[in-house]
């Protein structure tokens, strides 16, 4: 529909231009094979490579690309048969390397992004450590200020991971958070980068495609 591209335009240039205000570099991708080439050509072969969980990374097939197999210093923390102690500690070496790469739960036009996380690994390599933090984010992801970033990744993001992982927890029947005690609770940590510290040490990929949620 015109309108939609439009709108997706409106809001691709205005958030662009308020996280390069603040620091953050920013591309645009039109697609997600578009999104996915520029990580090829932005992440060098022999990084260390930390991520976090992310429908958005799945549906770039980021997977696919990013493995032991093309990146041999890529850290799996989904191989199979590994031990929880194993995830742990490769969890761990995420926080420290070359690269990390996540997508977010929300952007605010104004300029910032919310990340919500079940321990924190995501928030966590998001935020301190790697030398190079990259979010792949769907236009989708944008609202209007952080006030409603916080709340699509609350009301929104995290309902639908619930969803999607059948957790049974309160929101899952209201369709809205509900600020649960669940011990499966799964959105433990919010984080929100106001700015990118140091500066240029987080991209953002913004995708004219909806992606993840
Ligand atoms: S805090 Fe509880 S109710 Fe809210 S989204 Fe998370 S699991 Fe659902």
């Amino acid at each position: 529909m015109k309108e939609k591209i439009l709108l997706n335009e409106i809001l691709l240039e205005t958030t662009m231009s308020a996280l390069r205000k603040k620091n953050f570099d920013v591309v645009c991708a039109d697609t997600p094979q578009d999104a996915l080439r520029i990580l090829t050509e932005t992440i060098p072969q022999d990084s260390s490579i930390g991520v976090g969980g992310s429908r958005t990374l799945d549906q770039i097939s980021f997977f696919d690309t990013f493995n032991v197999q093309h990146y041999p210093n890529y850290i799996d923390r989904y191989e199979a048969g590994i031990s929880a102690e194993t995830k742990r500690e490769r969890e761990i070496s995420m926080l420290s390397a070359d690269v990390f790469v996540s997508s977010c739960n929300g952007i605010s036009q104004t300029g910032e992004l919310v990340l919500i996380d079940g321990n924190g690994n995501r928030c966590g390599g998001m935020t301190f450590g790697p030398k190079k933090r990259i979010v792949v984010a769907g236009v989708n992801k944008i609202a209007a200020d952080l006030s409603a970033a916080m709340s699509m990744a609350q009301n929104r993001a995290s309902v639908m991971n619930n969803l999607r992982f059948d957790t049974k927890n309160p929101c899952t029947i209201t369709g809205r958070c509900m600020n649960c005690a669940s011990t499966n609770r799964i959105c433990n940590v919010t984080t929100i980068l106001h700015r990118a510290a140091p500066a240029g040490s987080i991209l953002v990929v913004l995708v004219k495609e909806d992606l993840g949620f």
